[in-house]
């Protein structure tokens, strides 16, 4: 990438930043502002190179389009995954021949789903929510998709569950773990992934961007500030290698050396 590209990008993000700032102070609630950055970033019909990009990549099961759609529905739909990112997720998961997932923050299970239609026959999702509400919105469909006996759906606070599985001798057994629950819990949701995941497997964690917030991270913000500290301590850590992806929100890949 040529550094004209490079100022030409931190330009556009200054000005994003920007926007960002002003809608946030206008609007003071957290939702309305990170409803204004989706809203800006690429989510199809706004965007021709993203629709592009969907029209030519996007093999979304029928049950899906039903699940993304009804939850479309919902007030706190910007919540869902991006169903290319649900898809990247799948796919990764399948080229490590992933049998056991573990999905912390389920919210209506668009991306519960996604996996376990991905996994093999024998294989399982463990799913964390502290939500019956949500997650009641997607069992139907999970039902629907002939996949509901591989997810194991935990209502409880997602780090109870995790140890739970941790004292049940789950250790170094997961093979893909996705964390998108709470922010302020990243790094213990991670610490404990870290714990059942097998070598080689991978973490997906999600929203590592935040909406350009870890740019300039207010100290008054508990969520920016963990996802921020996150970021810079797996950077550093020897136990992973990584990649910072800027699908979505930022998806960072950490996989289990
Ligand atoms: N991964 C989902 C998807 O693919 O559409 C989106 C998850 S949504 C961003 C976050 C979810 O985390 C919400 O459903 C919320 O109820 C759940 N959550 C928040 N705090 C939690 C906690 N302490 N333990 C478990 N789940 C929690
Ligand atoms: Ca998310």
């Amino acid at each position: 990438m040529s550094h004209r590209n490079v100022s030409k990008e931190a330009l556009i993000g200054s000005i994003t930043l920007g926007v960002v700032f002003v809608a946030g102070y206008i609007f003071g609630k957290r939702k309305s502002s990170r409803m204004s950055i989706f809203k800006s970033h690429a989510k199809g019909k706004d965007n021709p190179l993203m629709q592009y990009v969907l029209n030519h990549s996007l093999r979304e099961h029928p049950v899906l389009q039903k699940l993304r759609l009804k939850t479309m529905e919902d007030s706190w739909s910007i919540m869902m995954v991006a169903c290319e990112q649900a898809q990247f997720m799948a796919n990764l998961a399948k080229l490590i021949k992933a049998k056991k997932a573990l999905e912390i923050g389920v919210y209506t299970g668009y991306n519960t789903l996604s996996m376990a239609l991905a996994l093999p026959e024998d294989g399982v999702v463990v799913a964390c929510d502290i939500s019956e509400d949500y997650t009641n919105i997607g069992k139907p469909f999970w039902k629907e998709a002939g996949v509901e006996k591989k997810i194991d759906l935990r209502i409880q606070p997602a780090l109870n569950t995790l140890d739970d599985l941790l004292s049940s001798g789950q250790a170094e057994t997961f093979d893909f773990i996705f964390i998108d629950a709470d922010k302020v819990n990243y790094d213990n949701y991670y610490e404990k992934s870290l714990q059942l995941l097998r070598k080689g497997g991978v973490i997906a964690i999600d929203n590592v961007l935040w909406g350009g917030s870890v740019l300039n991270p207010s100290p008054d913000d508990a969520d920016t500030v963990a996802i921020d500290k996150l970021n810079k301590k797996l950077h550093r850590d020897a136990r992973i290698t990584l990649s910072m992806l800027t699908v979505g929100d930022g998806l960072t890949l950490a996989i289990k050396l």
